[in-house]
């Protein structure tokens, strides 16, 4: 799987006391959610695999489900009694107005799993507030699109603007990092007029794309104008240039913007082999985005988000895992109840994809100028 460099790039990174959300419940009602079905199973099942569960650096952190109080705090009341509702009404008007049907369709048990969802993230701040632990993971959480009062784009309820709310707390200037597929919006809409979060995206932007926002000319607004960094790549992107761009915006960022804690949304619908066919991404290159993060030694919350080739989201997450614990996996996965899933190759690493890489030189140049000038605004 890893290369000489990459493994020991994996052991040098600093260990850390590492808290994660998890609990026998708490992945059987995660594994309901549409659109991932099964995935919170199948992923925790390969992470355990490897004995990371046990690990002397982690701590398991059994979440509650958020109340409605917690909710409240970004959602409104009249969202939060629909998805209440919503197991006992069909489809209708009242429904669809809050976005609820189509690509967010309505499931038994909806408001259980989303307040296990948002408990689970308000759970890693809180951890991460009182210094239980320097790292937090959930895997489940990362659900970037959900707005106030609206679902979308597979997200019922926003999780990150809650634990980011949380951490608020106690930080004064929390940096927001998205690593999906897709434009961050409902993240990005929710802290757009404020300095004290700061939110960078990484995605894919084209014309009719999901969700259509996330254009490198937004900035954010008013006092929160120049703390919104969108960063945008056409299909086919390989670790190396991502990770390039990723590099070299992300330390402007740090030494203009001087965070006192990170959030980093871990979508991996960015792999070779998801459904939604656009980047080329490895493990590797999502790693390598991470350890960075990591190396700069503030409370750092890691969440999951898209990830729609269940396995190799599965093999991605595991291996962050690892690499946040300073552990190199075997490629060889290890006998556990889901092992046959993964099948042929019964093993960690994600390969890229033959699709050729529609990002010139010129286009990513241009990306880099373009991020490069806006953090030169910030304060
Ligand atoms: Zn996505």
């Amino acid at each position: 799987m890893a290369s000489s460099d990459e493994e020991e790039g994996v052991l040098s990174t600093k260990l850390h006391k590492v808290a994660f959300i998890h609990s026998e419940d708490y992945v059987n009602i995660c594994d309901r959610l549409p659109k991932v079905r099964g995935r919170a199973g199948l992923t925790t099942s390969l992470i355990e695999s490897y004995g990371l569960l046990k690990d002397r650096n982690l701590s398991i952190i059994k979440p509650s489900r958020a109340t409605d109080y917690d909710l409240l705090a970004f959602h409104s009341q009249e969202y939060i009694d629909c998805l209440k509702k919503s197991t006992e009404i069909e489809d209708d008007e009242e429904t669809s107005q809050f976005g609820l049907g189509y690509d967010c369709p309505m499931f038994e048990d909806i408001y259980d799993c989303v307040s296990a969802i948002a408990g689970g993230t308000i759970a890693a701040a809180e951890v991460l507030k009182n210094g239980q632990a320097s790292v937090a993971i959930n895997w489940q959480g990362g659900w970037h699109h959900a707005q106030r009062d609206e679902a979308a784009g597979f997200c019922y309820v926003n999780d990150i603007v809650l634990g980011i709310l949380k951490l608020r707390e106690k930080y004064n200037r929390v940096l927001y990092v998205d690593l999906d597929l897709h434009h961050g919006d409902g993240v990005e809409d929710a802290f757009s007029f404020t300095s004290k979060v700061m939110t960078v995206s990484f995605h894919k932007y084209c014309s009719g794309f999901f969700p259509g926002s996330g254009s490198c000319l937004h900035v954010g607004r008013g006092k929160g104008r120049y703390y919104s960094l969108n960063v945008t790549y056409n299909d086919g992107i390989t670790d190396r240039p991502f990770v390039e761009v990723f590099n070299r915006v992300m330390s402007k960022v740090r030494a203009k913007y001087k965070p006192d804690a990170i959030v980093c949304q871990c979508g991996v619908d960015t792999l070779a082999g998801d459904p939604m066919a656009s980047f080329n991404l490895t493990q590797f290159g999502v790693g390598h985005c991470v350890k960075n993060l990591l190396s700069w030694n503030l409370p750092t919350m890691i969440l999951g988000g898209g990830g729609y080739n269940l396995v190799n989201t599965a093999r991605c997450w595991t291996y962050l895992t690892g690499l946040i614990l300073g552990k190199a996996l075997p490629n060889d996965i290890p006998e556990h109840e889901n092992f046959l899933s993964y099948g042929p190759s019964y093993q960690l690493a994600v390969i890229s994809g033959p699709q050729p890489d529609l990002n010139t030189r010129d286009d990513l140049q241009n990306q880099l100028k373009k991020a490069l000038g806006n953090i030169k605004n910030i304060l």
